[in-house]
């Protein structure tokens, strides 16, 4: 099987760990770690595939070869689709997990009665070249959020998803579960057939 170099583009060890392990073994991936020189690209689209875009695209047109962007987050119907595309920073600083998921229950616990709090994780994912899109990519998965965090791996969020046909949080599954079943998994395998 021929092998196919691919350069995420995030600085976010947990989701380049999390991509790394999901390819099949024929991919080579490098992140924004192996290129110091890479542009900080502004996320100001309004979803996740025109972050993804805009990510892909900054980043290929510095860079040679392909270039894979990942946009994600939760949605919580209860909080019409928050953090939604805020997700990295909807507490403020981009990146606080710890404030991130206290604001999130925070939010919810003053909405007494509304639970079960359905939700779902969304991954849109760009592919590009030479600074243009050439192809790309989504992948969900429903659950629903506990206001009791739960769990030590993965990161973001997850020790506050249950995914649907479980009952413990992402956190708690070890991470070749999650990887079967994530957002993030759905999309790659889409990938991974564009690219065969
Ligand atoms: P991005 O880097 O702008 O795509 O923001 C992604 C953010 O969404 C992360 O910082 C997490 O807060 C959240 N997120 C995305 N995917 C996951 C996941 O698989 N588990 C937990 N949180 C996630």
């Amino acid at each position: 099987m021929s092998r196919t170099t691919l350069i995420i583009a995030t600085r976010n060890a947990h989701k380049a760990r999390e991509i790394a392990a999901i390819l099949p073994e024929n991919y080579d991936v490098k992140t924004l770690a192996d290129y110091p020189e890479a542009p900080e690209v502004d996320e100001c689209g309004l979803t996740f595939a025109d972050n993804a875009r805009l990510k892909s695209c900054g980043v290929s047109a510095v860079l040679p070869g392909l270039v894979l962007a990942d946009d994600s987050g939760l949605c919580v119907d209860a909080l019409r689709g928050a953090p939604g595309v805020l997700s990295a920073r909807y507490a403020g600083e981009h990146g606080n997990d710890a404030a991130n998921n206290s604001k999130l229950i925070a939010e919810l616990k003053s909405r007494p009665g509304k639970a079960p709090f359905t939700a779902r994780f969304v991954c849109a994912m760009s592919l590009a070249q030479n600074g243009r899109e050439i192809a790309s990519f989504s992948g969900t998965v429903e659950g629903q959020i506990t206001l009791t965090p739960a769990g030590d791996f993965g990161f973001g969020y997850d020790p506050l998803f249950i995914p649907n046909g479980f009952d413990c949080t992402f956190a708690e599954l070890p991470p070749k579960i999650k990887n079967r079943i994530s957002h993030r998994s759905r999309a790659l395998s889409q990938l991974a057939t564009h690219l065969q």
